[in-house]
């Protein structure tokens, strides 16, 4: 388990391995997975091993492991070769998308991507 909560969080549960994610990049205090329904050709997931609620709650609590997150992504997106052409999405709050309440940032490459997002 990590942190305060946990027993309910889907992404702690992968941090865990008490559910197996197809992972693409792992650090002390980082972990990254392929999204199971992928909204590109690459979508991965990255998150913190430790449990917050979204990255306002991650920038306050903990700013280094908010930079860990970052350079994870930079990592992901160098072994995935996507420099330079992928879009970075943390989704925040309900209305704004965000289904699972532990910070995740989206990275997604491979195809374009319009703007304004949907
Ligand atoms: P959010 O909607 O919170 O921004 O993103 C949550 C993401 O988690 C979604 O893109 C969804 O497809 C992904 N997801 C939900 N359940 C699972 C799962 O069991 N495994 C994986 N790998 N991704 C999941
Ligand atoms: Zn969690």
């Amino acid at each position: 388990m990590t942190e305060a909560m946990t027993g309910d969080c889907l992404f702690c549960s992968m941090v865990d391995r008490e559910i197996e994610p197809d992972v693409v990049h792992e650090t002390a205090t980082t972990l990254a997975f392929r999204d199971i329904n992928p909204q590109a050709p690459t979508h991965v997931l990255v998150v913190p091993k430790t449990h917050h609620r979204d990255v306002a709650a991650l920038a306050a609590a903990d700013a280094g492991l908010l930079s860990d997150v970052f350079r994870a992504v930079a990592a992901v997106v160098e072994q995935e070769g996507l420099e330079g052409r992928y879009r970075l999405v943390f989704n925040t709050g309900a209305e704004a998308g965000q289904s699972v309440f532990h910070v995740h940032a989206h990275v997604l490459g491979g195809r374009p991507f319009g703007w304004p997002p949907g």
